[in-house]
C-alpha cells in the first residue's frame, strides 16, 4: 500500500466576540513530499478564506507539524487519502487495508478511528469539494 506524506496544521486567531483564541485542526496529504513554500500557501489559502467569510479576526498562527507517511488520515468521522483509485471498489479495499492495519487491538481505546472500524457506515464521498482538492474521503 503506497504511502504518503502527511502534514498536519493547527490554525488559531482571535476573534472578538470571543474572549479566548478560536482555532481549526486539519492536515494535508500530498502525492510528493511537501516544500516549506506550499505548506505556506495553503497556511495563506486557509487563512483567506477564514478572512472572506469573517473579516475580524485576527492574529492568526499555525503550528505545522509531519505525521508519518500513510494510505488514509483522519479527519472528523472520515478519512481522506488522494484520489489514486481506478475504481470505488479499490478505493473500499485500500481503507479496509489500512483500518486492519492501523485498528488497536483492544476495542475500547480505537475512538480515535472515529468509528472507522464499523464497515457499515462507509460511504465514499462524491461532493464537489472533494473533487476540487482532489481527495477520496470516506465518511464513517
Ligand atoms: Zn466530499
Amino acid at each position: 500500500m503506497k504511502k504518503y506524506p502527511i502534514i498536519s496544521l493547527a490554525l488559531s486567531w482571535d476573534q472578538d466576540d470571543l474572549d479566548y483564541t478560536n482555532g481549526t485542526g486539519f492536515s494535508v496529504m500530498t502525492h510528493e513530499e511537501i516544500t516549506d513554500k506550499e505548506i505556506e500557501e495553503i497556511i495563506e489559502q486557509k487563512k483567506t478564506a477564514y478572512i472572506i467569510k469573517y473579516p475580524s479576526l485576527s492574529n492568526f498562527k499555525c503550528e505545522v507539524s509531519k505525521k508519518e507517511p500513510d494510505s488514509w488520515v483522519c479527519e472528523w468521522f472520515n478519512h481522506k487519502s488522494l484520489t489514486v483509485f481506478e475504481t470505488e471498489k479499490d478505493a473500499f479495499e485500500s481503507f479496509s487495508e489500512f483500518v486492519d492495519r492501523t485498528r488497536d487491538p483492544y476495542p475500547e481505546s480505537s475512538s480515535h478511528m472515529m468509528g472507522a472500524t464499523d464497515r457499515w457506515r462507509w460511504k465514499l464521498c462524491h461532493c464537489e469539494h472533494c473533487k476540487d482538492q482532489k481527495v477520496t474521503r470516506i465518511s464513517h
